[in-house]
């Protein structure tokens, strides 16, 4: 009887703390991992799959996985890169389009768990800079990426016109009011990105998003299940 009790008492649990997060949205909307290996199954595209194993060169500097990130908190386990299967052989043509330039990417964020969108929304809560969790962002379907350009010599940023994350004025994808040089920059990732099937976020000239984003699903599946 009390192994019964505590069974009840965890599931319980463990249902309220999963509508907990979905406050702001019908859950059937958000995959968890049995139901993503089950869309997985009948359409192998929507696999997750991690950027560096499909792109050795690309550098990772996965700022969730830090406290050096607007919430200056930890909201990543791991720094890891995800995205779906189509995004990331696209992700594939832009690198290989750079290289001919002697430049590479390096990305700050792709896949991201829609519970951690509901941790921004809750503490930062400006939706021209964090998504509004009652339509989740393109980052927890695997199809947005927040990126930018290296030399390949150097491994240093290309001069872009804010950091990543900014919340100023600045970082709008057609600011102005920048030097020539990062006018140069933010304009040469925009050409080869949209070359590639991504379109840049107006607010944010690092935010990418896949094209293709509306036929894959909202998803909060942990790193550590992937
Ligand atoms: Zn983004």
């Amino acid at each position: 009887m009390r192994g019964y009790l505590i069974a009840v008492f965890f599931i319980v649990a463990g249902i309220s703390a999963r509508a907990q997060h979905y406050k702001y949205i019908d859950s059937t909307k958000i995959s968890g991992t049995a139901r993503y290996k089950r869309q997985v199954k009948a359409n192998p595209d929507k696999q997750l799959v991690e950027i560096k194993q499909y792109i050795p060169t690309i550098v990772l500097d996965i700022r969730y996985a830090t406290t050096n990130n607007f919430m200056h908190r930890r909201m990543y386990q791991q720094p890891k890169a995800y995205a779906r299967l189509p995004v990331v052989k696209a992700l594939q043509a832009v690198e290989a389009d750079l290289k001919t330039r002697g430049l590479g990417l390096k990305i700050y964020d792709a896949y991201r768990p829609y519970s951690v969108t509901v941790k921004f929304y809750e503490m930062a809560s400006d939706t021209n800079f964090v998504a509004d969790p009652r339509k989740g962002s393109k980052h927890n379907r695997g199809c947005a990426i927040d990126l930018s350009i290296i030399d390949l010599k150097t491994g240093k940023e290309l001069d872009m016109p804010t950091g990543f994350d900014s919340f100023s004025r600045k970082a709008a994808a057609n600011y102005p009011a920048i030097t020539k040089q990062q006018f140069a920059n933010r304009e040469l990732l925009k050409t080869v990105m949209q070359a590639h099937g991504f379109k840049v976020l107006n607010t944010e000239w690092w935010h990418y998003d896949f094209n293709g984003w509306p036929q894959y699903e909202l998803l909060d599946i942990p790193f550590s299940a992937l």
